[in-house]
């Protein structure tokens, strides 16, 4: 069958964004199969980045063992992949362009201020906090945050804007609310999340941000810096988390639902695909399917909207 494309299809572009910080679960595999089937649904592009600039959380060889669980499910994608440590020169550009616009500016505050606000892009509550600018306006530059404190400075962007409300693809208009100065540069020298997603889907083309809603929060701040960088911002779809029995996000606490487990105990590929696309309202119970069997029927407005619960799937083994 000849595949027939619009132009606008032969240029939709997304991608598959994991963090090599720890195993892949079922939470981290259910939006990485809707992102994958919202595009190839349409005929575009899937790319995917390895996101392992969180230096102290990267796992030895969580890499491999990510790349082996995404083709153990049957997504695929496009090209080779795009290793965010082998792009630091692009951030340092980037930070560059957003200092000599005085747009950033260092910043000497507290570690623990610095992480909360630079690191683990699903912290609840380090993105409800608002920084309270106290190293706005403080230093000349670097060298003399440098001097004057004796410690390394981050880099912090300035936001004035208390909100950029945007449109999501899924949930509709949202508030978009910005909670002040974020880290674009870790005190180490490494750029922050924000920054990188930002350059890296830019770079790459991308069109359509797919993820789990609790990334909302960075959504407003990604935004801001397309625009402060003068890029064109892909269309964002945020779908419910994943969570365990008790209502929070899936993780360890809510026992191991590690796709590398339940390989290494003999389930099969199509029972997690099937179990994950009946979780999100794309397949009727107990489906035992690939990805690719769900190309035809899968459509955005069928993924159920409410938390999505994941406990005790009926394969898991002890
Ligand atoms: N690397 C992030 C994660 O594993 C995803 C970032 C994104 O989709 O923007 O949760």
């Amino acid at each position: 069958m000849t595949e027939r494309r619009s132009p606008q299809e032969a240029t939709l572009v997304g991608r598959l964004a994991p963090s090599p910080t720890g195993v892949m679960h079922l939470g981290n595999a259910r939006s990485f199969l809707l992102a994958w089937l919202s595009i190839r649904s349409r005929g575009g592009r899937i790319l995917l980045r390895i996101e392992d600039i969180d230096g102290p959380r990267i796992k030895e060889g969580a890499t491999e063992r990510c790349l082996e669980d995404l083709e153990w499910l049957g997504l695929d994608w496009d090209g080779e992949p795009w290793i965010q440590t082998e792009r630091l020169d692009h951030y340092e550009a980037a930070t560059d362009l957003l200092v000599a616009a005085g747009r950033a500016y260092p910043c000497v505050c507290t570690r623990r201020e610095v992480e909360e606000a630079a690191t683990a892009p699903h912290d609840e509550e380090a993105d409800a906090r608002q920084y309270p600018g106290t190293c706005r306006g403080r230093w000349r530059d670097e060298e003399d945050a440098r001097r004057h404190s004796g410690r390394d400075p981050a880099l912090r962007l300035r936001v004035d804007e208390e909100a950029i409300p945007f449109i999501d693809g899924f949930c509709g208009p949202l508030p978009g609310r910005l909670p002040g100065d974020f880290v674009i540069r870790k005190r180490d020298g490494g750029p922050a999340y924000q920054l990188a997603v930002v350059v890296d889907d830019a770079a790459s083309g991308v069109t359509e941000v797919l993820r789990a809603d609790d990334l909302i929060p960075s959504t407003p701040r990604q935004l801001l810096l397309y625009r402060f960088l003068g890029l064109t911002a892909p269309e964002f779809f945020h779908t419910p988390l994943v969570v365990g029995g008790d209502g929070r996000r899936l993780a360890k606490r809510h026992g191991d639902t590690s796709l590398a487990t339940f390989r290494s105990r003999g389930v099969p590929a199509e029972r997690v695909v099937g179990y994950l696309a009946a979780i999100s309202g794309l397949a009727p119970e107990g489906a035992c399917c690939e990805p690719g069997d769900l190309v035809a029927s899968f459509d955005l407005q069928k993924i159920v909207r409410q938390p999505v619960v994941a406990q005790d799937p009926p394969f898991a083994v002890g």
